[in-house]
C-alpha cells in the first residue's frame, strides 16, 4: 500500500527514544520529511542523525508555551507542516496520596497543555492547505486504569474527549485527529516503571510486550493518505489487553 507520505512534512515530539523514535523512523522510511524533538542534548542529535531526520529541535514539554514555539519553528524551517504526532514522556507513577499537586501540574502541562499548544499552532496552516494529520500518543490507561499510574489514568482519558471534540471541528478542512493508545511496549519507560516482560506478558493475550515498531505502524497509518476517512478515533495497539469494547 502506498501511504502517500513521500514529501509530507512531519513533526514527532518525544522522539529521541522509545515509541516516538520508532514513529519517526517509520515516517522517514515512508520518505516523509521528519522533524524530531525531545528535551534535547546529545541524545536528540544522535537520534536525528541515526534516523535520517531533516531537523532536530529541542523542546521541553513541561515548559509552558514551549510546544507552541516548537511547532512554529518547525513549520517555518520545513515550509509547512502536514503531520503532527504529539508524544511526551510518561508522568510519574504513584497512588493518589503519593502524588503532589506539583506533579499533577507538571503532568497536565506536558500531557495536556503542550498538546493544545502544539495543535493550536499547527491548525491554521493545515486548514489553509486543506490537509492535515494529528495523532496523539496517549495510553490504554485512557480507557482502563493501570495500577499505580494515577496521573496517567486521570489525565489521558480527557484527551480522548479532546480528540472527539476537535476532529468534529476540523474534518471539513481535510484534517484528521486520532489518538493512538499504546499498551505495554518494550521501551525505557517500561524499565523505569520496573515492568519486565516476565511480569507483564502473562496478562496480555498476545503473551508478550509490543515492539515499538508495531505501535509506530499504527501511527504511520493514521498519518497516511489512505486514512483520510478515519478521524475522532482512539485506537489501541496492545496485544488484545483491553477487555472493554
Ligand atoms: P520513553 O521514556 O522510552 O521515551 C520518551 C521520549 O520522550 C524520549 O524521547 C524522551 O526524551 C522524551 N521526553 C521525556 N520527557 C520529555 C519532556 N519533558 N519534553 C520533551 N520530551 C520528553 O517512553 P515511551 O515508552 O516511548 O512512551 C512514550 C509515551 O507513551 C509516554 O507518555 C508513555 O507514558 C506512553 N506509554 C507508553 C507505554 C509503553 O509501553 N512504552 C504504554 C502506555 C503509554
Amino acid at each position: 500500500m502506498d501511504f502517500g507520505l513521500k514529501g509530507r512534512r512531519a513533526l514527532v515530539t518525544g522522539a529521541s527514544s522509545g515509541l516516538g523514535r520508532a514513529i519517526a523512523d517509520t515516517l522517514v522510511k515512508e520518505r516523509a520529511t521528519v522533524a524530531v524533538s525531545s528535551r534535547g542534548g546529545e541524545k536528540l542529535q544522535k537520534a536525528a542523525k541515526e534516523l535520517g531526520a531533516a531537523l532536530a529541535v529541542p523542546c521541553d514539554l513541561t515548559q509552558a508555551g514551549a510546544a507552541r514555539g516548537l511547532v512554529r519553528e518547525v513549520t517555518q524551517k520545513l515550509g509547512g507542516l502536514d503531520v503532527l504526532v504529539v508524544n511526551a514522556g510518561g508522568p510519574p507513577s504513584g497512588g493518589f496520596e503519593a502524588i503532589t499537586v506539583e506533579q499533577w501540574q507538571t503532568g497536565f502541562q506536558s500531557l495536556w497543555l503542550a498538546t493544545v499548544d502544539a495543535i493550536q499552532e499547527a491548525l491554521p496552516g493545515m486548514k489553509a492547505q486543506g490537509w492535515g494529520r494529528i495523532v496523539l500518543v496517549t495510553s490504554t490507561a485512557a480507557r482502563e486504569a493501570m495500577n499505580n499510574l494515577t496521573v496517567s489514568n486521570g489525565l489521558r482519558a480527557g484527551l480522548l474527549g479532546l480528540v472527539k471534540s476537535l476532529s468534529n471541528e476540523v474534518a471539513p478542512y481535510g484534517i484528521t485527529v486520532n489518538a493512538a493508545l499504546p499498551g505495554y511496549h518494550a521501551t525505557d519507560r517500561m524499565k523505569d516503571l520496573g515492568l519486565s516482560d516476565e511480569k507483564v506478558a502473562p496478562n496480555i493475550p498476545a503473551r508478550r510486550l509490543g515492539r515499538p515498531e508495531e505501535f509506530a505502524a499504527l501511527v504511520t497509518f493514521l498519518a497516511s493518505e489512505p486514512a483520510a476517512y478515519i478521524s475522532g478515533q482512539s485506537i489501541a495497539c496492545d496485544g488484545g489487553a483491553l477487555r472493554g469494547f
